[in-house]
């Protein structure tokens, strides 16, 4: 029976709280549906964080004529930087020529497609370099003499994830975390669903005139266990490696690297100090929450990067590695990276009154928007139309500056609060963009900023940015904190995490009513 005290039926229940998941929760949410949205972990705990970062068109889909999701992607690039400057920035990638990889014309001719394809306003194009004399050359093997240079973007995914989320909360969602959707039935027209709070492990039952299921590599699991069907295999779950490693060259642009085995990685400069080189692409099977490196991806990863290298990358360089589970949808391709990316919503109804549910299969970060739409196409087809799309034109949380305001932002934050350090106050502009000035709200003294939980790193984390990320943005554990809502873990001793950890925890008792 569903709790009587509980409000009205929810519009949605969405189940998931990754890219998809929240995306479409802000979308729904801003048209004026009455949104719920339940995460059994941390808001960008599953596949969300663990991925490239990369919005791009993804030049090696023209190779499988995936036009359309190539157009559709390239275009949100400017999209997504224009509503989100402060987590979103361009890159520029160095793809070197060698005799391995397809004439040098035919690159140029694919580069053309990749440049016009999605109408680039803003971005710079490709251009031909010589890598005996550009920087870029300098810390590649003299061998590469001959390279491109083309635009995509990059983006923090899981701030991105949490960004959506806040939206989609000021905006009337109702956001859990740490609540699993445990069943859902359809009664009477309406689906009726068990919420179990992972904490607590109370229970309580929500309404809801329509579910998304956006469960990522999940979602066969929601179907069989939460749903109650049998045999679900839609999804075919490729798993993704990567590597950090100390910087590996000064500039500020990435590698793109095509590998023996035709395989692609990119070297990205990460966090100032960093290099992320990945990915990999393997056939998994076990729990997508158990998912780690394998030796073999290491071995890989180490290897394909020091074929272009001067200096050659071994496995004792590297300081963390993380691994994620992409939920394909199984269109049948032999190979796990010829699966393709592009996304499939599949709305099931046993009958013309039954209560929908809408399946969300593969995907890609870079068109998490415009899969919202889709979805919003279908909930508008169910449940009537409310509002029309309006995400292209609104800025994310915090993003409500022009794309070339970073510097200035951080400048002006530099001059009211002279005694946060230049690093730290871009670390902020470029986290919470505008909404630095909440979260500093009232602090005009260092010892304004509470406790600094960096230690001997420099990592400027002080006990007003984690009370700021406990109240705006469902931050409950260190692990929240260091990985998700930053990436302040690759920094931090764990001693100061454990630190962190037992303020949390503090507060969240002294909190509770
Ligand atoms: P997820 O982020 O996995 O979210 C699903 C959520 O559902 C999880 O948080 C999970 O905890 C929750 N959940 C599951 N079951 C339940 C339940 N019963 N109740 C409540 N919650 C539940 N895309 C790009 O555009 N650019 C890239 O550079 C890129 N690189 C990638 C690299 C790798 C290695 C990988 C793995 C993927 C990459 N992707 C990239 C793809 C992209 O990351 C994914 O398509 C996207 O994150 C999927 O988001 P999602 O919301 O569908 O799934």
């Amino acid at each position: 029976m569903a709790d009587p005290k509980a409000k009205k039926p929810y519009d949605i229940l969405i189940i998931g709280g990754g890219i998809n998941g929240c995306g479409i929760a802000r979308d729904a949410a801003g048209r004026g549906y009455s949104v719920c949205l339940a995460e059994m972990n941390d808001l960008a705990s599953g596949t969300s964080s663990w991925s490239t970062k990369l919005i791009h068109g993804g030049l090696r889909y023209l190779e499988y004529y995936e036009f359309r999701l190539v157009r559709e992607a390239l275009i949100e690039r400017e999209i997504l930087w224009a509503v989100a400057p402060h987590i979103v920035r361009p890159l520029r990638f160095i793809l070197p020529h060698h005799k391995g990889l397809r004439p040098a014309w035919l690159i140029r001719l694919g580069l053309f497609l990749y440049d016009y394809l999605g109408g680039r306003k803003a971005l710079p194009p490709t251009t031909t370099i010589d890598l005996s004399t550009h920087e870029t050359g300098k810390p590649l093997k003299p061998l590469f003499s001959k390279g491109f240079e083309y635009s995509d973007c990059w983006v923090d995914d899981a701030r991105l994830v949490v960004l959506n989320a806040v939206d989609a909360a000021e905006r009337g969602a109702d956001i859990y975390v740490r609540t699993k959707v445990i069943s859902a039935k359809r009664v009477g027209g309406l689906w009726h669903a068990v919420l179990k709070d992972m904490t607590t492990c109370e229970e309580r039952t929500i309404t809801a005139r329509l579910i998304v299921n956006a469960a990522g590599p999940w979602v066969d699991a929601v179907l069989t266990d939460t749903v109650g069907r049998t045999n679900q295999n839609n999804v075919r779950m490729v798993q993704g490696s990567h590597i950090v490693v100390n910087k590996m060259f000064d500039h500020d642009r990435c590698y793109i690297f095509q590998n023996d085995d035709n395989r692609i990685i990119f070297a990205i400069p990460y966090e100032q100090d960093f290099t992320l080189i990945g990915t990999t692409d393997r056939d998994y099977d076990g729990d997508p929450a158990d998912v780690k490196i394998t030796q073999g991806e290491i071995d890989y990863l180490c290897d394909a990067a020091s074929d272009y290298f001067k200096t050659p990358l071994a496995p004792k360089d590297i300081v963390w590695t993380y691994s994620g589970v992409r939920p394909l949808y199984d269109d049948g391709a032999s190979e796990a990276q010829e699966a393709t990316r592009d996304y499939t919503l599949k709305l099931d109804k046993s009958a013309e009154d039954a209560a929908p549910l809408v399946n969300i299969f593969g995907g890609k970060i870079t068109t998490y928007r415009k899969l919202a739409e889709s979805m919003l196409d279908i909930v508008e087809a169910e449940l009537g139309a409310k509002k029309p799309s309006w995400t292209g034109n609104g800025h994310l949380p915090g993003g409500n500056f022009e794309i070339d305001e970073v510097d200035a932002l951080v400048d002006r934050l530099q001059s009211s609060h002279p005694f946060i350090r230049r690093e730290t106050a871009l670390r902020l502009v470029r986290a919470y963009g505008t909404d630095t000035a909440t979260l500093l709200e009232g602090i005009t003294t260092l010892d304004d900023l509470g406790d600094d939980f960096s230690g001997a790193s420099n990592a400027g984390l002080y006990a007003s940015e984690i009370d700021y990320l406990m109240d705006h943005e469902w931050a409950q554990t260190a692990e929240d904190v260091l990985w998700r809502r930053s990436k302040l873990g690759l920094r931090v001793s764990k001693e100061n995490a454990k630190t962190i950890e037992n303020y949390m925890q503090a507060r969240r008792t002294h909190d509770k009513p």
